[in-house]
């Protein structure tokens, strides 16, 4: 075997035309399964010519909107209505949505900080691996379906990364827009090289990912934009027939530095002084955090740092120096 040889299989044609459903096999020897592997489930929807797609969700397994939009995906699209491919993967790291937590239990990788894996490393980094050197390059377009997991929330939002080329940036900002989510944070730099979005783009993907919702949950609202959204990309780029149009239109906004996020500097009770979707200015108070072993101490105030709408919140009230309560994004 060489370095990039991976032991990772797949147990179905993904060139094969139709509709085939299997798994993605990833080798996992335990005491409870010797010859055992991780099943992964695929579906391929193969039509006649056009763009190979890659649809993903459950990159981190506690963020459920696109795991459920894309079952529904799988079941309800059909390879006579398809003009090109789609690949869909509705749990892309299985054991971690298993067990609806964010990273892995069998060796707590966290998939969307692993890119580009590694064949011979530990299960999650072997499905990085596959994704890089098998699923890309397959594939020109690809959207990664995220949440705010167990301890965010976002207001729905598409999540993408700018590009310096001018062509490459239209083509993007027509994408996202497509995708008809009420609220698009473009950061201007990746906020992790070891993503699949960063993975992805040194692909030359178009690539966009989502943050919808999250708290540990979904929602009907925030549902309704990760089913509908699929459909709204797969319609804009040519893939299947159109559909109707998002409901309101959708709000671009910047996400540029580290002054927009706001952190726990101590271990504490964190009382918020903010809701989701407020409107803040530098200096304003972000909250504060309580002592309760120590009451009679006085709370640790936070401020924003920058002005902006708070576009995510911390979930859990208990927080430790280094966690994120809020961060903001700004107008363009
Ligand atoms: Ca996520």
């Amino acid at each position: 075997m060489t370095s990039s040889a991976s032991p990772v299989i797949v147990d179905i044609d993904l060139q094969a035309k139709g509709k085939h459903f299997g798994h993605i096999r990833v080798p996992h020897s335990t005491h409870e399964s010797a010859y055992g592997f991780i099943a992964i489930p695929i579906a391929v929807v193969n039509g006649c010519s056009g763009p190979d797609v890659l649809l993903t969700a459950g990159n981190h397994g506690d963020e459920y909107e696109g795991q459920i939009a894309l079952l529904k995906l799988m079941r309800s699209l059909l390879a006579q209505d398809v003009r090109g491919r789609v690949i869909i993967i509705p749990r892309l790291n299985q054991p971690a949505a298993a067990v609806g937590r964010r990273t892995s239990p069998l060796d707590e990788g966290n998939l969307n900080r692993l890119f580009p894996g590694d064949p011979m490393g530990s299960p999650t980094a072997q499905i990085a691996h596959f994704v890089d050197t098998v699923l890309l390059p397959m594939t020109q377009v690809s959207l990664d379906l995220h949440s705010g997991g167990s301890s965010l929330e976002y207001l729905p939002c598409v999540y993408a990364t700018a590009s310096p080329d001018t062509a490459r940036q239209a083509r993007l900002q027509a994408a996202v827009t497509a995708f008809g989510a009420p609220l698009v944070l473009m950061a201007q730099q990746e906020i992790s090289s070891r993503s699949l979005m960063a993975c992805a783009r040194a692909h030359g993907h178009l690539h966009f990912a989502t943050e919808l919702g999250g708290a540990g949950t979904t929602t009907p609202a925030t549902q309704a934009i990760a089913d509908r959204g699929v459909l709204r990309l797969l319609a804009h780029l040519g893939v299947i027939d159109p559909v109707a149009p998002p409901p309101d239109a959708t709000r671009m906004m910047r996400i540029s530095g580290s002054s927009q996020y706001v952190y726990a500097p101590v271990r504490g009770l964190f009382e918020p002084a903010f809701a989701l979707g407020d409107t803040v200015q530098v200096g304003q108070p972000a909250g504060c955090i309580h002592f309760p072993e120590e009451p009679e101490r006085a709370p640790c105030e936070l401020v924003f740092a920058d002005s902006g709408m708070v576009v995510c919140r911390r979930v859990p009230s208990l927080v430790a120096p280094g966690d994120c309560v809020a961060h903001l994004a700004a107008d363009f």
